[in-house]
């Protein structure tokens, strides 16, 4: 059996990580969630109806572009780039949306409801809730509605409703906990769709399901361009969903060295990073297992990153899971790095990458240079960065730069 058919078991664990932590009143929803998941996910009428589409609205698949220049400045192993910036609304998140709205279809629904952190996942749901003509809300934290503006008006001319998390620190943790507050109130009439690889069962792995694909054609792309596989594949993680959407084509080739890669924000300190993996520990938050970063008082502590799609205190489940059988990695990757990482990918490909993103780019950067040039480097280029170009400009001027 393979990972993918072998992970989740039936209750959702991958290992010990995973689960279901949920109030009882959510147990009857999730339930039929999970059921109506399992009759759909080999059903025929399904998959030809998300492949449809993939391949005629989406813009699916998406190249793998080689970078040589980069390559050249780096000096050693050769990068490549899975082009997921080139997804309509300009980043993976449309392949689980698409996906979350026609089994919404599926189940009668009339709305969903979401969480958004850099707004990426709330335009992505806003436009398949258009495409498909539901009703879609999203819950956003105050400080993200003002950094992520641009998302902000997308999403409302998009028709979606916008509702501000406005307790705590005003980002994505708290956006998540108003989403699921709305969505109790209203199981009947709407669905929750989870915008990464977390939650509880069955989202980490439906989302990771949805996502495969970006690994699934990066396999045969990578064939096409290197006749073999590539040594390294490298992703950013938030939640995790864009790492283990690419990283499900290579899990079972063990040749392959997988990395997730982390925000270390400003420094090694609590609450000036959002590196889970790397200085978490085991715990539950928002209804699952996993490991993550905690104050005193082991609540979910403050996070940090200059990406605000991956300030998360926690992490997907299979993420923890693999990281702690060895099979994936983790690497670091600070702000500085992640601005410098845009602007290199912007002058020397013509790519501006997002700001998430561009973490990946900066590893894989730092890796290749450590590396013989007969080796090779495939990054997840998780999304483009029209929305942080602002944040950049006045923040990090060009003439700054090194
Ligand atoms: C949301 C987002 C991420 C982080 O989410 P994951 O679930 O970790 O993939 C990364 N990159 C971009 C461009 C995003 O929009």
């Amino acid at each position: 059996m393979t990972h993918l058919e072998s992970y989740p078991d039936e209750k959702g664990y991958f290992g010990k990580f995973g689960g279901s932590f949920i109030p009882p009143q959510l147990e009857l929803p999730f339930q039929e969630i999970t059921k109506a998941y399992n009759e759909i996910k080999n059903s025929k009428a399904f998959l030809d109806e998300l492949q449809y589409v993939r391949k005629h609205y989406q813009g699916r698949p998406t190249p793998i572009s080689y970078a040589k220049s980069l390559t050249q400045f780096c000096g050693g192993a050769k990068i490549y780039l899975k082009r997921e910036d080139l997804n309509h609304t300009g980043a993976h998140k449309l392949n689980h949306c698409m996906a979350e709205v026609i089994l919404a279809k599926h189940l009668g629904k009339k709305k969903v409801i979401a969480e958004t952190g850099a707004g990426q996942h709330g335009v992505a749901l806003a436009t398949a809730a258009a495409y498909f003509g539901l009703e879609c809300e999203i819950h956003m934290g105050e400080v993200d509605i003002k950094k992520e503006y641009p998302n902000v008006v997308r999403m409302k001319i998009l028709g979606a409703k916008i509702v501000p998390a406005t307790h705590g620190l005003k980002t994505l943790k708290e956006a998540v906990d108003s989403a699921f507050e709305a969505y109790l109130g209203d199981t009947d009439n709407s669905i929750y769709c989870i915008g990464s690889v977390v939650g509880p069962h069955p989202f980490p792995m439906m989302v990771r399901d949805f996502q495969s694909v970006i690994g699934l054609e990066s396999k045969e792309q990578f064939l096409e361009h290197e006749n073999r596989l590539p040594d390294n594949v490298v992703a950013c993680v938030g939640g995790g969903s864009n790492a283990m959407g690419i990283f499900s084509g290579f899990i079972d080739d063990k040749e392959v060295d997988l990395y997730g890669v982390e925000p270390l924000g400003k420094g090694e300190s609590l609450g000036e990073h959002a590196a889970s993996l790397t200085y978490g520990s085991e715990g539950v938050m928002h209804g699952f297992n996993s490991i993550m970063l905690k104050d005193e008082k082991g609540d979910p502590a403050p996070v940090y990153s200059i990406g605000s799609g991956i300030d998360y205190p926690s992490v997907g489940p299979e993420h923890a899971f693999l990281m702690d059988k060895g099979r994936t990695k983790v690497g670091l990757c600070n702000d500085e790095e992640a601005v410098d990482a845009f602007y290199k990918l912007s002058q020397l490909e013509g790519i501006i990458p997002a700001l998430e993103s561009a973490h990946a780019v900066a590893y894989a950067m730092k890796l290749a240079a450590t590396l013989s040039k007969d080796k090779t480097i495939l990054v997840n280029l998780s999304g483009r960065g029209d929305k942080d170009i602002d944040f950049v400009i006045e923040n990090y001027p060009i003439a700054n730069l090194k």
